[in-house]
């Protein structure tokens, strides 16, 4: 007897073979990459990615609970994303300009709490000057970092201290014989932003929330575009008061004021904890402290 295989499936004498492309076999991969819907208590805290992107849905997920759901694009793109990071932070290592990956940072401004974590922070082993690196994955390298990038990573530069930031843009369509990777180097005056948003955050008063993005256009990807701009809320939102706004400049002022002392706390904590370039750090501490 010949061991030839017939794929199919029989009904009575006849055999109808499989559709060759097996669309059955796509549709169970691609419903397994898609996450179960995912049912979260209010937030805690403010976190970077979040916040940087509107501080009004930041403060609403600090007062609701919500599900989440991620798609089997957002899956890929998470998993692709994480193996870039992963790449990107060993170069810089072996580079021998890293300090830290991962560090992870948090601010508390009267009772409202900020966190986040950044991809690496880096030591220019000639100029001595340290540097904030967010790592962002995309497909073709934009002329320009998004506003919401930047505002993240002047988040992070803000709860460390590190005036100098860096947003490294790798593309996934990776390019021979280089890989596509730019860098950006983000203006200090988002770190002024980033502050009054974070004092208005801390500052409101019962049912305020922070004002809405200039554009509902910008607002594509929040699930709370509806009720947002339709003022569905299981409270009774009220706009900015004069009071509030006022009080916001006072307090934004001394979360900057704080930045001395945060730059101090994250040398101290690389030196305590971390094994990479220590030495310039520690040969060149009164340089690296002040610049
Ligand atoms: S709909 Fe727009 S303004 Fe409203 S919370 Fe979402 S991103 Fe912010």
């Amino acid at each position: 007897m010949s061991h030839i295989f017939t794929t199919g499936i029989g009904t009575g004498t006849k055999t109808k073979p499989y559709k060759v492309t097996r669309d059955w076999i796509t549709s169970k991969v691609i419903s397994g990459l898609e996450g179960l819907p995912l049912y979260s208590e209010p937030a805690t805290t403010h976190r970077a990615s979040m916040f940087s992107v509107c501080p009004r849905q930041s403060v609403i997920r600090t007062r609701e609970s919500y599900t989440s759901h991620q798609t089997a694009s957002s899956t890929m793109y998470t998993s692709i994303g994480n193996v870039i990071h992963d790449l990107i932070q060993t170069s810089l290592f072996r580079s021998g300009l890293l300090l830290w990956k991962e560090y992870k940072a948090e601010m508390t401004v009267g009772n409202t709490k900020f966190t986040g974590s950044c991809d690496a922070i880096i030591i220019d082993p000639i100029t001595y000057d340290l540097s904030v690196i967010d790592i962002k994955t995309t497909g073709a390298i934009p002329s320009k970092p998004k506003v919401s990038y930047q505002k993240q990573i002047a988040f992070y530069g803000l709860l460390l201290g590190i005036r100098s930031m860096n947003i490294l843009y790798v593309s996934r369509n990776v390019g021979m014989p280089e890989p596509k990777i730019k860098n950006f180097t983000v203006d200090e005056s988002y770190i002024e932003e980033v502050a009054l948003d974070m004092a208005v955050t801390a500052c409101l008063q019962v049912n305020e929330l922070p004002n809405r993005l200039k554009t509902k256009s910008s607002c594509t990807y929040c699930p709370l575009i509806s009720r947002c701009w339709n003022d569905v809320m299981i409270y009774e939102p009220k706009s900015l008061t004069e009071s509030t706004v006022r009080n916001s400049e006072l307090v934004s002022q001394r979360i900057l004021d704080t930045m001395k002392t945060r730059r101090k706390k994250t040398i101290h904590k690389i030196l305590k904890y971390s094994n990479n370039n220590i030495d310039l750090l520690e040969k060149h501490y009164s340089i690296i402290l002040n610049k």
